[in-house]
């Protein structure tokens, strides 16, 4: 019963704006309804947070239990629904946790856009998530991870990369060499895929000492990376920092455990151990931008 009283009150304000001028306008201007656009403009419509989205759809799939990503629910929701609409989600998922299933649900999504490779990686793209809301939802803080360049002499990275490893150098006062780049895929076999998609750096530490070696981890991570130093005894490798930009939505499967992994307090690794680096507060590199 409440609804009918509601649509009258609306009703009688936009009557009241055309009949009795300035006072009436006021009136109407704290109302958001009337602040809305007719529901064919693209402003009328709820808009996704692609950000908190992304960050939830890293973490999620990692989760013990069924906690949401703090600010990302009303973004999730509003993707789930879209997915469930296109029968490519179970509507009983439809709950704002970026699991498992909704990655299965969005993987699907992009392939039937005709996406391969790492471009149908189950995170969220600028580009999947224009098509997946057109008439349904606007996108904004939007994530571009951009094309590719040469970081150094050999390896690859995207823009974004790129611009977080400067902004590492410039907090450090020093260069940085990579040991392996991203979109690498088949590159070092012992990196089980994390550097097939975008993001994801080896930094090398020859002639660091361990307290350096942790510098460059903190200043990795105060830019937006989960960075970890490396050792011998952990894998087949040498001593190295690996590092995932949290966010790019280039990541490959991997490359987004890590970063799941990291949010949850652990260390990247298969044995899924306690995180072993240095402690900073996590941001993604957009975050840092906003608060430095
Ligand atoms: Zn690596």
């Amino acid at each position: 019963m409440k609804l009918p009283k509601y649509a009258a009150a609306a009703t009688a304000a936009v009557v009241l704006t055309s009949i009795a001028g300035v006072t009436a306008v006021s009136a109407a201007q704290g109302d958001n309804s009337h602040k809305a656009a007719p529901s064919s403009d693209a402003s009328a419509l709820p808009s996704v947070n692609m950000e908190a989205l992304v960050k939830a759809a890293q973490i999620d799939p990692r989760r013990p239990d069924n906690k949401l990503t703090p600010g990302a629910k009303a973004s999730v929701l509003l993707v789930e629904k879209a997915l469930a609409d296109r029968k490519l989600l179970d509507k009983k998922w439809v709950d704002g946790y970026f699991g498992t299933t909704t990655t299965a649900a969005y993987t699907k999504f992009q392939k039937s856009l005709g996406y391969k490779g790492i471009s149908a990686n189950g995170l969220p793209g600028k580009s999947s998530l224009a098509k997946l809301g057109a008439g349904r939802f606007t996108v904004n803080h939007v994530i571009v991870p951009g094309p590719k360049v040469k970081f150094g002499t050999k390896y690859y990275v995207n823009t974004r990369t790129q611009k977080m490893l400067l902004q590492a150098q410039k907090l450090l006062h020093r260069k940085l060499v990579l040991d392996q780049g991203s979109y690498n895929p088949g590159g070092d076999p012992t990196s089980v895929g994390t550097h097939d998609g975008g993001g994801v750096v080896d930094i090398n530490v020859k002639g660091m000492n361990a307290a350096t070696r942790t510098k460059v981890a903190k200043a990795m991570r105060q830019v937006g990376f989960a960075a970890w130093v490396r050792n011998p005894n952990q894998g087949d490798w040498p001593w190295h920092i690996h590092a995932t930009a949290i966010n790019d939505t280039d990541l490959s499967v991997q490359a987004q455990h890590q970063i799941g992994d990291y949010y949850l307090g652990q260390n990247g690794l298969a044995n899924r151990g306690k995180d072993d680096g240095p402690k900073v507060t996590i941001r993604t590199w957009e975050e840092y931008l906003r608060v430095r």
